[in-house]
């Protein structure tokens, strides 16, 4: 047989031509090529609580250890039945109806199950609506299944609540859900009940399923509360996503799940999709889900730390006060989570491309922070700090980032 002297090359799948997920793009593997060379970053960039000093609380911890032996086998494909009846029973207290425990899936985070339930759902061209800023592995996935994801616009003039009359206008034939993120991430906005009902209308209106992502719900602060959307709907059917990665700070555990509510009639043939795509990634990390009882019920650490005086408060507070006193930077005040998402005078700044703008950031201040468009956030006006990093790290980057603007760009 003859053989080729040079070897093919092998290239993508064309799946990803369109595939956007930033939040580790070009701009991160700068970072780390100049960490390489030894250069310390002040890295404002991921969501990723244990790195910075936040604990696991203890209990946790011990549960783990105690069930490990326990844990060496597969559990059932939707997961153990311990982790699912705390979920069942967190959901009866917010006010999910109609929820079964075969239709309580955990997942090696939500991340998983957001990939999951978009191959599950989606068809070549079907449309689903994300919001604009979103967490981008929503937009990923739903194009990755073959989906069309069409943005509609949160509104930063209304504490970034979901724009309904953009949302109501972009529905087509074509349209077969809406998903939103609340809390968001990356404004921090907790939605109010009315924004809640409104959006519950308009899936009424148009028969759409609701695909809601709660995984910052225990992190709301200043009092607000957060309202399961799925507690609004009990005739639509509705996915709600949470997970114990940041509330429990053990994001390396990998431990989500997805509940299924309201009218289940509807989704039957989906939720077939969703038991086969369960069955064949078998199960979630066996160990994360022994702890999630423990975890879900009981005291709640996390809440010492949102709490004025507790450290996600304090730094919230302190960032929004240090970006507010930049001039060509405002900001709307976050209300949960530890994101913000501060915009930028383009103008005075001569911005055109945030990708370029973070970049210079980076070079000059060795600052890594994430550019808006990472969060398929159409202009170049915006960028997202994690407030997470010790406050002493906080000062430091804030009072370089001021440095920088003082002098970016301006003639
Ligand atoms: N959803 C949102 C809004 C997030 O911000 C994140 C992580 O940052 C995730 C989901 C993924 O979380 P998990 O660790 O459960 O996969």
């Amino acid at each position: 047989i003859a053989r080729s002297t040079t070897m093919r090359t092998f290239s993508k799948s064309t799946k990803l031509d369109n595939v956007l997920y930033d939040v580790r793009g070009p701009v991160v593997d700068e970072a780390a090529r100049m960490e390489d060379e030894g250069e310390r970053i002040l890295k404002l960039n991921i969501g990723n609580p244990a790195p910075f000093g936040f604990r696991t609380p203890d209990e946790v911890i011990k549960d783990m250890r105690q069930q490990l032996p326990d844990c060496e086998g597969y559990s059932n494909s939707r997961g153990l039945f311990s982790a699912r009846k705390a979920i069942m029973q967190y959901s009866q207290i917010k006010g999910l109806p109609n929820v079964q425990m075969e239709h309580i899936y955990t997942g090696n985070g939500v991340s998983e199950l957001i990939q999951l339930s978009m191959n599950a759902l989606l068809d070549n061209g079907d449309e689903i609506l994300i919001p604009s800023p979103d967490y981008p592995l929503w937009t990923a996935c739903a194009t990755l299944a073959g989906g069309h994801p069409v943005h509609y616009l949160c509104d930063e003039q209304a504490d970034w609540y979901p724009d309904l009359e953009d949302m109501e206008s972009k529905i087509t034939s074509a349209t077969k859900a809406l998903v939103i993120i609340n809390p968001n991430n990356p404004t921090g906005s907790v939605y109010p009940r009315e924004v809640l009902e409104g959006i519950v209308e308009i899936a009424r209106r148009h028969q759409l399923m609701i695909f809601a992502d709660e995984i910052y719900d225990r992190l709301c602060m200043d009092g607000y509360e957060h309202v399961s959307i799925a507690s609004l709907a009990p005739d639509l059917p509705c996915v709600t996503f949470s997970g114990l990665s940041k509330s429990h700070m053990i994001a390396g555990y990998r431990i989500g799940w997805m509940v299924l509510s309201g009218n289940q009639r509807c989704m039957s043939d989906f939720i077939m999709g969703i038991n086969m795509l369960s069955n064949m990634r078998l199960c979630s990390n066996v160990p994360a889900q022994s702890i999630v009882q423990t975890a879900l019920g009981g005291h709640q650490s996390v809440n010492d730390y949102i709490r004025p005086g507790g450290r996600v408060y304090e730094q919230r507070n302190f960032v929004y006060e240090a970006l507010n006193k930049i001039d060509g930077i405002s900001v709307v005040k976050p209300r949960a989570a530890f994101y913000i998402f501060p915009k930028m005078d383009v103008k005075k700044f001569n911005i055109t491309d945030d990708e370029q703008f973070a970049l210079d950031l980076l070079h000059e201040k060795k600052i890594l922070i994430t550019r808006g468009g990472g969060f398929n956030w159409a202009e170049p006006d915006h960028f997202r700090i994690v407030y997470l990093p010790r406050m002493e790290v906080l000062k430091e980057s804030l009072e370089d980032l001021a440095d920088f603007f003082d002098h970016y760009r301006q003639s």
